[in-house]
C-alpha cells in the first residue's frame, strides 16, 4: 500500500516539503513538524511558520528491499535496487522519517545527516519533490 497524496494535498504542502518549514509553538516553543495547528504538548493555538535547518544525526535506520517498496517508488528500485530510510533527530528537535541518499551501506546510529531536495517519483503526472537526508561533513 502505497501514499497516495494528491496534486491539491501536494501543491499545499510545498514549504514543508521542500523549504523543511515546521512551526513554532508561540505559548511553550515546542518545535512541530509536521506543521500542526495545535500544539500536542501545550493544545496552544498559536503556531507560527519556523524553516528548519535540516541539520540532524540517525537515530534508526533500516534497509527497504526492492520488493517491500511502496509502489510510488516502483521506477526508483527498478534503477537503483532497495534504499535506506533513517528517523532523524534534527537539531531542533523534530523526529522526521525519510530516505537516506549518498551512503553505500547502512549508516550507524549516530550519522550526522543534512536534508537535501530530491526528485522522489511521479504521481498523478506530476514529478514529486521532497527532502531525503545525505552525509554532513
Ligand atoms: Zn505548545
Amino acid at each position: 500500500m502505497g501514499a497516495h497524496v494528491s496534486v491539491p494535498m501536494y501543491r499545499r504542502s510545498l514549504p514543508q516539503r521542500l523549504r523543511l518549514e515546521g512551526r513554532r509553538c508561540a505559548a511553550c516553543a515546542a518545535v512541530h513538524f509536521p506543521p500542526l495547528a495545535v500544539c500536542p504538548r501545550c493544545r496552544g493555538t498559536e503556531l507560527e511558520p519556523l524553516p528548519l535547518s535540516g541539520r540532524g544525526v540517525i537515530e534508526a535506520v533500516t534497509e527497504i528491499a526492492p520488493a517491500g517498496a511502496p509502489p510510488e517508488f516502483t521506477d526508483q528500485v527498478r534503477a537503483d535496487g532497495g534504499y535506506f530510510v533513517a528517523i532523524v533527530s534534527l537539531a531542533e528537535g523534530p523526529r522526521i522519517t525519510a530516505q537516506l541518499t549518498g551512503f553505500a551501506s547502512l549508516p550507524p546510529i549516530g550519522t550526522p545527516v543534512e536534508a537535501v531536495i530530491r526528485r522522489l517519483y511521479v504521481q498523478e503526472g506530476v514529478v514529486r519533490y521532497g527532502f531525503k537526508f545525505r552525509p554532513r561533513p
